[in-house]
């Protein structure tokens, strides 16, 4: 039978069906399906999907690590030693000496499952999860300015009608293609503006009269933010009844933006004035107009100011809430809106409660059936807790689901070193990626073909993940698995693992939450086909779903959204002078001279352990290739193609370099899929946001030499 289902990777969830193929080289073709999202598109990802469903390396059977190396063991003895060993290291030190990792991209059953064993069967404190090296800035500040974090709150095809966007750090030609035909009405208005320090592909969409390009230094997307916030203000282009209407705090973000005229954010972030200018007046002139963020201005120690920023751009121009119009952020994993919904970050509970608030805890406990006595209190972010692996008084056992932390997470070195010093290490993944072959047990489960689930897209549509195969003998889901584990440990409440009846728990634990999903359920779900169905959250029992957040009131008490004032920090012990390089993180170290700023490509998805397994997408990708301006790389007497090492305090890291006219002289791109020698993240540094734990991916002070021939 054909599955309707969506693509396994990115957040845009296009949708596909996959239809039987017994006589192809997979069990199943893809064929793309209609949707808002996807429009019947898919990207280069999307279309060789199935091929992951055969890789040869695929797991099937636990492994278990002895004299140094993994030896295949039975399900009994693995989830036997798991549970002896967490007994053991509870009773010597404590819950929190054991501690979850989880990911964006685990269903919303997996993720919301994940959350309720780290609380009741291990007891501990000790769970986050990698959407905190993706959208946890983006989070924080819409909960700062909305009471509501929702990626986008309101429907894709919104952007349709609209005559300007500004889209600030991300390159959607290349990490959501089909997003592509959502930003055609405005590149037929001349209003795509583009803020990036590279002339990506979606910045090239710019050209021939379509919008502009801002190409600022890296790390001061801040600065250009607070100009432009200055150039609506001082220009009178502010829409002062929305302000007097929907919010508070104009007053302060004016005197905090009065000093960011606009030669002076030219001086400190090298876009000309007269850009500045064009993208205020374009958005101002708009009738319909949005202001979209990605990782690129997220991933930053000041992220959640910088995302502050941009919405208080937004609110002065009357953007969010406003029919036709808003504010967005571009989520990035597959299930990166849902996945920090239900319980796996360390300071919520399911449908985005407070661990802290009294009666959020007593609301889910009450469907646990259990004491919210017991419930442990907040823990925290993940680059502090991958911080206290192995540390005294700190973490001895770690479970990884859906996360490949050695390639994906900042200063691969520390948290490797971590992980060494753990007495127990389990990893469940579908093939052996490169944390999982540092575990002590690997666990083989199902992927995304081979299961039955839900996912809650950018928009925060929840939609079904449906099975359109049986997985290979051997394997389990994670839901299994956890279920297992909870009464081997002897956990309390009750661990059903059908998937539909994990969402019927899961809406129940929501119902009343920002995130309320009590009114769905996987038959609602399956009575149409998603597209048919506005199922966006929140969706309590009795609703129709909310496409639209905003349109009367912010999530706020008293419905208003909030302007918050905000500056850059480095800026404050420094001049607006300062150039790019001496902001990068890891500047004063001898001979750094140039920033580098990671990110993604078309053929690769996040650390790239599925992706690299696809022949075709790892023959097109097969290397880290590092994009530098012809003018640096002669300087450095590098020529395209040569073998190259980017090199700071923290590692060395073999790339080879791709010379392109469209970085800045004073940038270096490095793609963050590779792992090993050619790991980018071998360079980036454990330092956060402190609003959000958000690390610094996007401004990181190397050098770059040819590497020389042995
Ligand atoms: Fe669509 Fe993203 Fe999948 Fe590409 S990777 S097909 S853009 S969901």
């Amino acid at each position: 039978m054909p599955a309707a289902t969506h693509c396994p990777y990115c957040a845009l969830q296009c949708a596909m069906t996959l239809v039987p193929n017994p006589q192809g080289p997979a069990p199943v073709r893809v064929e793309p399906r209609m949707f808002p999202t996807n429009r019947g598109g898919l990207c280069t990802k999307g279309w060789t999907s199935a091929e992951l469903l055969t890789t040869p390396d695929r797991l099937t059977s636990p492994l278990i690590r002895e004299q140094g190396g993994l030896r295949p063991a039975t399900w009994d003895e693995a989830l036997g030693r798991i549970a002896a060993q967490l007994r053991a290291i509870r009773r010597e030190d404590g819950p929190d000496a054991v501690a979850v990792f989880g990911g964006g991209g685990l269903t919303n059953e997996k993720a919301y499952l994940l959350g309720k064993f780290a609380r009741l069967a291990l007891g501990t404190s000790r769970i986050d999860y990698n959407g905190r090296f993706c959208m946890a800035s983006a989070a924080a500040a819409g909960n700062r300015a909305f009471g509501i974090d929702r990626g986008l709150p309101f429907p894709v095809d919104d952007l349709d009608g609209a005559d300007a966007i500004l889209l600030l750090g991300s390159n959607v030609a290349a990490t959501m293609p089909p997003l592509l035909s959502h930003l055609a009405g405005a590149r037929a208005e001349g209003g795509l503006i583009v803020v990036d320090p590279r002339r990506s592909q979606t910045a090239q969409l710019t050209a021939d009269g379509a919008g502009l390009h801002l190409q600022p230094a890296p790390g001061t997307d801040l600065v250009v933010l607070l100009g432009l916030t200055h150039i609506v203000l001082a220009e009178d282009l502010a829409d002062l009844d929305y302000l007097a209407a929907r919010t508070v705090g104009v007053e302060e973000v004016r005197r905090s933006v009065a000093a960011w005229w606009p030669e002076r954010v030219q001086a400190a972030t090298g876009v000309p004035v007269a850009l500045l200018r064009a993208t205020a007046r374009t958005l101002a002139a708009s009738r319909n107009a949005f202001i979209l963020t990605g990782r690129g201005v997220e991933q930053h120690v000041d992220g959640t100011d910088t995302v502050t920023a941009a919405i208080n751009l937004a609110l002065v121009l009357g953007l969010p809430g406003t029919p036709g119009s808003g504010y967005g952020t571009l989520t990035g994993q597959g299930n990166g809106q849902g996945g920090r919904e239900h319980g796996q970050k360390c300071d919520q509970l399911p449908g985005y409660r407070r661990i802290a608030d009294p009666a959020h805890r007593t609301a889910v406990a009450a469907v646990w059936g259990v004491d919210p006595a017991i419930l442990p209190g907040p823990g925290v972010p993940a680059v502090e807790l991958l911080g206290l692996l192995g540390a005294r008084g700190g973490v001895r056992a770690l479970l990884v689901h859906g996360a490949n932390v050695v390639v994906s997470g900042p200063d691969v070195a520390r948290t490797r070193a971590g992980l060494a010093a753990l007495d127990l290490l389990v990893v469940c993944d579908f093939v052996l990626s490169e944390t999982a072959a540092l575990a002590d047990v690997v666990l083989p489960v199902t992927q995304w073909a081979e299961e039955e689930g839900t996912m809650t897209n950018l928009e925060g549509r929840i939609i079904r993940r449906r099975r359109a195969l049986d997985p290979p003998d051997g394997v389990r889901s994670e839901l299994e698995i956890l279920a297992d584990l909870a009464a081997r440990l002897d956990a309390p409440s009750v661990w059903p693992t059908d998937p539909a009846e994990v969402f019927a728990e899961l809406a129940r634990a929501s119902a009343g939450g920002l995130a309320d999903y009590s009114g769905l359920s996987h038959e609602l779900l399956d009575a149409q086909l998603d597209e048919g169905i506005a199922a966006h959250w929140p969706y309590p029992i009795g609703s129709t779903g909310t496409p639209r957040l905003f349109l009367e009131r912010f999530g706020h008490a008293d419905g208003r959204a909030r302007l918050v004032a905000v500056r850059p920090r480095e800026l404050d012990r420094d001049d607006a002078g300062a150039t790019p390089a001496s902001r990068a993180v890891g500047q004063g170290e001898p001979s750094a001279d140039l920033t580098l700023i990671t990110g993604r490509l078309l053929e690769h998805y996040q650390s790239g352990a599925q992706s690299r397994r696809v022949p075709e997408l790892s023959a097109a990708q097969p290397r880290a290739r590092a994009e530098l301006h012809p003018a640096t790389a002669a300087r450095l007497r590098i020529a395209e193609g040569d073998p190259i090492v980017l090199r700071n305090g923290r590692g060395a890291v073999r790339a080879v370099a791709l010379l392109a006219e469209r970085i800045r002289m004073d940038t270096v791109f490095l793609p963050f899929h590779f792992p090993d020698e050619e790991c980018a993240n071998l360079l980036t540094a454990a330092v956060v946001d402190p609003v959000s734990g958000m690390p610094e991916f996007k401004r990181t002070a190397v050098t770059v030499t040819r590497e020389r021939s042995s």
